[in-house]
């Protein structure tokens, strides 16, 4: 059976080429970066090597980055860094309704501290506005969070704007990027951020690795306490085949990434024209062009999207829904209801991510599967009878 996989905003196949870097400190290079003989000291050598390889993809400084075990830690580092770090100075804390659970979970676990949260709502396009935001800051906010590319529905944030307002305030600004960084070029100094999380696996680099960028003078509170590594920032032997991963998966998405994204908005931008010429009542969802390269949702009306994926999944095609199904509840995305979308149309939304292998092809495949798929479903839905 063919197989096409759609869902690299979820995780993507890890490069050959990183694996192979990735391999000799599995074996011969197997050192702790913190042992002071030649096996440490070369370990320590490619740790360096591939923080500076990383501060110079995102225009930072080496000794700004933290290296963590992906994009969950680097956010729950910055929040309740700063928030523990700033507690003496405000306990105000602003982020937007539509963040990852990484964000938003740590968020309500300082409101339960007793740190108060504004959620910040969006337009229907899924952006946070410039001025909701200057309205909601006061002289107690010490951190503002705001994603810079949603995870379902692909739109980018304004983050250079946002970054300037509090940055005239001088309020720590805090971006996850684990959906842009290697996708789309990052300048810390031009996103005007102090704090930014990424993740190696959603860029052809390993699970399990991924940093935080720390602006300079940036007061953070360490929740990892143990050794002194990561100049005590951040404590625990040191991954190392992870780390030289993310560094070699970097340079690959430098030398890539200009043909990738001209490759794969083509793609993108073939799927938003096709799909609502091929099926009746389909709604784009995020923004029209304010959106990440490789991604798309669409509401496909009077579905859910859970049947959808596993008629997908039984033709080989692998995509993603926004309505997250839990063992004791299906709940529909907070994103697609915080566009303003009503509960039974954000229950059939379709998530679909192009990545470095996906092909013309696989387009092909996924605008012939999809629509006898959609008929078949809503042959059978009492919705679309009602209808
Ligand atoms: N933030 C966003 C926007 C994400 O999409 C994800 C992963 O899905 C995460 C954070 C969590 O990253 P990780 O899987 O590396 O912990």
């Amino acid at each position: 059976m063919k197989k096409v996989y759609l869902d690299y905003a979820a995780t993507t196949p890890t490069d050959p080429e990183v694996i192979a870097a990735m391999e000799p400190y599995f074996f011969d290079k197997f050192g702790n970066a913190s042992s002071l003989h030649a096996y440490g000291q070369e370990a320590k050598k490619a740790l360096e090597d591939s923080r500076q390889s990383l501060a110079d993809f995102i225009h930072a400084k080496p000794e700004e980055i933290i290296f963590t075990s992906g994009g969950t830690e680097s956010d729950n580092a910055a929040l309740l860094g700063v928030a523990y770090a700033l507690e003496k100075k405000g306990n105000h804390i602003i982020t937007s309704v539509i963040e990852h659970h990484a964000i938003s979970e740590p968020a309500k676990f300082l409101e339960k501290k007793g740190f108060k949260v504004t959620y910040l709502g969006v337009d229907k396009e899924g952006l946070v506005s410039a001025a909701d935001l200057k309205k909601a800051i006061t002289d107690k906010t010490i951190l503002i969070s705001v994603m810079h590319a949603n995870n379902e529905i692909g739109t980018l944030q304004p983050i250079a704007q946002l970054g300037q307002l509090a940055k005239d305030k001088g309020i720590y600004f805090h971006t996850d990027a684990v959906q842009t960084v290697g996708h789309i070029p990052i300048n810390v100094d031009e996103l005007n951020v102090d704090l930014l999380s990424l993740s190696a696996h959603k860029f052809y680099g390993p699970k399990g690795v991924g940093a935080l960028y720390v602006r300079k003078g940036t007061r953070l509170e360490t929740f990892m306490r143990g050794g002194d590594q990561e100049r005590g920032r951040r404590a625990s032997t040191h991954n190392l085949p992870g780390i030289v991963g993310l560094a070699r998966a970097v340079q690959l998405c430098q030398d890539k990434m200009a043909s990738e994204i001209k490759f794969q908005s083509a793609l993108r931008d073939r799927l938003i024209k096709e799909i609502p010429l091929k099926i009746p009542e389909v709604r784009l969802n995020g923004h029209a062009q304010q959106r990440l390269p490789n991604s798309v949702n669409f509401s496909i009306k009077y579905i859910e999207g859970e049947s959808m994926l596993l008629s997908l999944d039984l033709l080989g095609i692998a995509c993603s829904t926004g309505s997250a199904c839990t063992s004791s509840s299906l709940e529909p995305s907070h994103v697609l209801l915080a566009i303003g979308l009503d509960h039974e149309t954000a229950h059939g939304s379709l998530r679909i991510t192009l990545g470095r292998w996906t092909k013309e092809s696989d387009i092909d495949y996924l605008l012939e599967k999809l629509p006898p798929v959609v008929a078949k479903l809503r042959a059978m839905s009492p919705l679309y009878e009602k209808k």
